[in-house]
């Protein structure tokens, strides 16, 4: 599956719809300090089923969504959509069967958050799921941060482990496994 567009609302300081696409394999983000680029990064890792606050760089989950500014009103949910381009089928189950794939979370300040896959009602398990053993995940290596490759190298072997089991495409099985001994 190849990532070809993130749509924000109402997230951190994309208060405004915006559409960020990848038409290519290679895309830079630039600009000033502030300007939200880590922002950016943090949509995807939260769509994808971060909700830990300090993973998100705030100190409670509703810090996602947009807290206004000198001009603007804050607004009452963030929502966040990325689509994959899944010609190709590679996605697992029931999901191999759609040309495109949309990932959306809504959040409200209320803390009701939801997940949707194709605008069908799901379950964060069912994204986490997914997207398990592709290497693509709130905090799998597919995502490099700031201080990752530190951790990567400072690691225990237990996370280490984790690591090359993602890599290994073994962590779904591992997953399904703990599912199935904890009925
Ligand atoms: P740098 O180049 O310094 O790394 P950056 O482009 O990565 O900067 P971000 O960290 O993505 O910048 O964006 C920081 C900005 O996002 C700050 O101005 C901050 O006030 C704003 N911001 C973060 N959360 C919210 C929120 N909930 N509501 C409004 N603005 C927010
Ligand atoms: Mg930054």
């Amino acid at each position: 599956m190849r990532l070809t567009k993130l749509k924000l609302a109402g997230f951190k300081s994309f208060v405004d719809p915006t559409s960020v696409v990848f038409p290519g394999q290679l895309a830079g983000v630039v600009g000033p300090n502030g300007c939200g680029k880590s922002n950016i990064i943090d949509a995807v890792r939260w769509v994808l089923g971060e909700s830990k606050a300090s993973e998100l760089r705030g100190e409670s989950i509703q810090d996602v969504i947009f807290k206004g500014s000198g001009t603007r009103k804050e607004v009452s949910r963030a929502s966040v959509e990325l689509h994959f381009d899944n010609s190709l089928g590679r996605a697992t189950g029931q999901w191999s069967q759609y040309g495109e794939i949309v990932v959306k979370r809504l959040l409200d300040r209320e803390g009701n958050s939801s997940y949707y896959l194709n605008n069908l009602h799901v379950r964060r398990r069912d994204v986490i799921d997914l997207f398990l053993g592709t290497g693509l995940g709130p905090r799998a290596y597919a995502i490099i941060g700031q201080g990752m490759i530190s951790r990567i190298v400072e690691a225990k072997p237990d996370e280490l482990r984790m690591f090359l089991e993602e890599a290994a495409g073994v962590t779904k099985y591992k997953e399904r496994r703990r599912e199935t001994e904890n009925r």
